[in-house]
């Protein structure tokens, strides 16, 4: 049984190039031995493949991103593709194969990296060799991608946090596909929409109601897996959309039916799957009015998503208003980074913070401060203890504001930055988050107000400021749409049963 990884969510609208070096490469044994204790998808199929006793693991090759990023430099790609798939070409005896992928990734002169590694592979495997494929919720699903596997399945959570279940789900999938006992047939259809907002948190929101009936298909005895895909945003890519799929046991009427359903819920759902964002000046103006902390949320700048984390339109705004309090944001600033380690602890720096990067979208701030803090930037996250790899970092203190300022992008959907380096966000009074969402116990639930900002960023969701250029059009919400979905359905199937047949 081969295993192997691909995992990098990717901004096209941000201002840097993701690389090779944004990559964690694990190989072989070392893959397994990663995702033993993480909380990954891999992990989840490694419980359900260790069960059989005649299950025997070939794991090849992981690429995972340390976090999102820009558009994959073109050598870069190549060069992660051909590890990918020479080290496929290498395991012995495959009997089936599982891919982790994301799905989400892009690279200069590739718009679907995850289809071709997978067409790449099945020339590889052969036709016979069932290949089922993981994916993220905010993945872009292409042709390529349901022709050359034999199933999917995909997250059914957002903030997402079903990782291991997924994996486990595509991994009694492959296992039913390799006894024979399952005949996937998959039916998709195409959603063109873009959805944002809190309506898309499943625990909570409208989009959970549609997710939880696409789990009761996977309940049914014919039922293998379905899900709503929502596509990336900050993906521009000629298959960017939403898509609704069900994979069923050799019914396809059962697929199809499944899959309309799955599409009309969410089609109608779409108005409300939209962020609500306030202006940066009315934000800063009620975060001054406001006793207690006030959390601004931009997530136009998440380094979840693939920003740049340069973004410092926040701190541009509080200052012109003259805000009053003490102020607690992260900003990736290599330079500044460096400058901190030159003044050593206790030195005062004179740098700009911001637009390091992105210098179309952000204007360096000019800062004097003094280093409170020096790290190698290393960390565990506070949502699943995974490791954060920030490069060196600085805690600067200018005045009332204190800056975690690190050298690489690193995800800001928890407070783990900050409490790694000292800071509690509960003794500021205004504090920038860099993330569409965290879990409700870490801001929510304490303080005093929040709200998610209309700033510029390449992961804004105000989408419109985007300048997508490559998705299909008309698409909701940048352009006029019908009422009723139009709705087409796409099969897909890999008939093993008849190449017995007739000896191919
Ligand atoms: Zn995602």
């Amino acid at each position: 049984m081969v295993i192997a990884e691909c995992k990098q969510e990717v901004a096209t609208f941000a201002a840097a190039a993701s690389t090779y070096a944004d990559f964690v490469i694990r190989r072989g044994a070392e893959l397994l031995d990663y995702h033993v204790s993480a909380q990954e998808e891999v992990g989840g199929a490694l419980e359900v493949f260790g069960d059989r006793e005649q299950c025997v693991l070939a794991p090849t090759y992981s690429a995972k991103a340390i976090a999102s990023g820009g558009l994959l430099a073109a050598p870069d790609f190549s060069r992660i593709a051909s590890e990918f798939l020479e080290s496929l070409a290498d395991a012995d005896e495959v009997d089936g194969a599982y891919f982790s992928l994301h799905g989400a990734m892009a690279a200069e002169g590739e718009d679907d990296p995850e289809g071709f590694l997978l067409s790449e592979s099945r020339k590889i495997l052969g036709d016979d060799v069932p290949i089922v494929v993981s994916l993220d919720l905010h993945a872009i699903l292409t042709n390529r991608m349901l022709e050359c596997s034999d199933a999917i399945v995909a997250y059914h959570t957002y903030p997402h946090v079903d990782f291991r279940q997924t994996g486990a789900r595509a991994a009694k999938l492959l296992l039913a596909v390799l006894s024979g006992t399952a005949r996937p047939i998959t039916a998709r259809v195409r959603i063109p929409m873009l959805a944002r907002g809190d309506e898309l948190i499943t625990k909570t929101g409208t989009f959970g109601q549609v997710i939880r009936e696409a789990e009761e298909f996977e309940r049914l005895p014919a039922g293998l897996s379905a899900g709503v895909i929502i596509g990336n945003p900050f993906t521009d890519v000629p298959d960017l959309r939403s898509n609704s799929f069900a994979v069923a046991n050799g019914d396809p009427q059962l697929a199809v039916g499944q899959a309309i359903r799955l599409a009309r819920q969410i089609w109608a759902r779409r108005h409300g799957m939209q962020a609500k964002l306030t202006g940066l000046d009315e934000a800063v103006a009620l975060a001054a009015e406001t006793a207690g902390t006030a959390v601004l949320m931009d997530a136009a700048d998440a380094t979840s998503s693939g920003a740049s984390g340069d973004g410092n339109s926040v701190i541009h705004a509080a200052e012109q208003a003259g805000f009053p309090g003490r102020l607690l944001a992260p900003m990736v600033d290599a330079p500044a980074v460096e400058q901190a380690f030159a003044a050593g602890v206790g030195g005062t720096v004179r740098t700009t913070l911001g637009g390091s990067l992105d210098r179309l979208r952000f204007r360096p701030l000019p800062v004097e401060g003094r280093v409170k803090l020096l790290s190698d930037g290393r960390f565990r996250s506070e949502s699943f203890h995974s490791e954060c790899h920030a490069g060196p970092t600085a805690v600067l203190e200018s005045g009332r504001r204190v800056f975690v300022v690190t050298s690489r992008a690193v995800n800001l959907y928890d407070r783990a930055l900050f409490l790694a380096h000292g800071q509690d966000p509960r003794a500021f009074d205004l504090v920038v988050v860099k993330s569409p969402h965290c879990e409700p116990h870490m801001y929510q639930q304490w303080c005093s107000f929040l709200v998610s900002v209309d700033a510029p960023g390449a992961t804004s969701a105000n989408l419109r400021t985007l300048g997508h250029a490559k998705c299909p059009r008309p698409i909701f919400p940048l352009d006029e749409t019908p009422d009723e979905l139009p709705i087409s359905v796409e099969i897909y199937g890999r008939d093993r049963s008849k190449r017995e047949r007739t000896g191919l």
